[in-house]
């Protein structure tokens, strides 16, 4: 085993992270199919259900689950908190050696632990799914994806694998690293990247929802997206700079041009070209102060320093005996 934090005298744990909004009519096939491959690798195992504020009977199916099978472990977040906090939750109660995050939709097979587990064996601490082949999503979907992870590999420093979601396994140390990052603006599959340690990709062909439909309208999509910017990178607050300087020369240049006709004897008029530079100008401004704000306004909630979550309820026949023996 590479991970080096397994005990011999004890089979490690087997955690799986399902953070689940609203997936009613996906839940029981997703525990169906979850315990079947847990049951083949033999380990002991618990299937970590992240209750995201669900307002559909999610949260009623699941605790239905957590009340018949200890390996269940459901936990009610307070209210709506996103994908990506929902997440973050399941990963510190967890309590395994290796780690599997999926979606609760069945979009990333479970089907790929073994061969993933087996991935990890030869020493890598993070095994990342890579999406070759996408079922069912808009070829919207897939575009504005596609270019969002060009644009954000040519701003960032850290590699984040293009077509990456959050599937993945980990070993203990490398999620004890993640869990140590406290930030509130949270891009898990850039923040498990920036780690470092040994980190592999895995390709896997993407299927369609089980059933439902998805949690990331545009407006989500485009949420994450500034969230992963932002919180890799401060190139867009370069812009300003290169903006300026870029406006600077574009002035001198028409300085130049219209002294030169005036040498000749041409009095250019000027008005139309004016109100175009100073709506360009103004425009610029405000995008760069916008830029500015975003940061601002991250920092300001950052420095808050709130909790990620607060838990409403924890349903788990396992963690129930455990604390009944203490
Ligand atoms: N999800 C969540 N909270 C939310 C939105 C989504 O916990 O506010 C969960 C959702 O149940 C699913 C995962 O996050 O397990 C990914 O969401 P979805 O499948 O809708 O995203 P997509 O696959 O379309 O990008
Ligand atoms: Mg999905």
């Amino acid at each position: 085993m590479g991970t080096g934090k397994i005990s011999a005298h004890r089979a490690p744990m087997l955690s799986v992270v399902v953070p689940c909004y609203n997936e009613r009519d996906g839940v029981a096939e997703l525990h169906r199919r979850v315990s079947a491959v847990c049951l083949e690798q033999g380990l002991p195992y618990e299937v970590v259900l992240v209750i995201d504020g669900a307002t559909d009977g999610t949260r009623e199916a699941i605790f239905e689950l957590a009340e018949k099978d200890d390996h269940v472990v459901a936990i009610d977040l307070a209210r709506n908190y996103g994908h990506q906090i929902a997440l973050s939750a399941g990963l510190e109660f967890c309590r395994g050696q290796r780690i599997l995050i999926l979606d609760a939709d069945l979009q990333d097979p479970p089907e790929l632990l073994g061969a993933m587990m087996a991935k990890m064996d030869e020493g890598f601490d993070v095994v990342y799914g890579q999406r070759v082949k996408r079922d069912g999503e808009s070829w919207f979907k897939l575009a504005s994806a596609s270019m969002f992870y060009r644009l954000l590999g040519r701003m960032v420093d850290v590699e984040i694998a293009s077509d990456s979601g959050d599937f993945r396994l980990m070993s203990r140390r490398a999620l004890d690293h993640l869990i140590a990052m406290p930030e509130r603006y949270r891009f898990i599959r850039g923040m498990v990247s920036w780690i470092g340690l040994r980190q592999v990709a895995f390709p896997y062909e993407r299927q369609r929802r089980f059933a439902g439909t998805t949690h990331y309208p545009l407006k989500k999509m485009v949420l994450l997206a500034v969230d992963a910017m932002t919180s890799f990178s401060i190139v867009p607050l370069r812009f300003a700079s290169l903006l300026g300087m870029m406006f600077g020369l574009l002035g001198l240049v028409v300085l130049g041009y219209t002294l030169l006709e005036w040498s000749v004897g041409n009095v250019l008029p000027g008005w139309t070209s004016l109100a175009a530079i100073m709506l360009i100008l103004g425009s610029v401004q405000l995008l760069v102060l916008g830029i500015f704000g975003e940061y601002l306004g991250r920092m300001y909630m950052e420095t808050k320093r709130r909790p990620l979550y607060f838990v409403n309820e924890i349903v788990s026949r396992s963690q129930a005996a455990a604390e009944g023996q203490d």
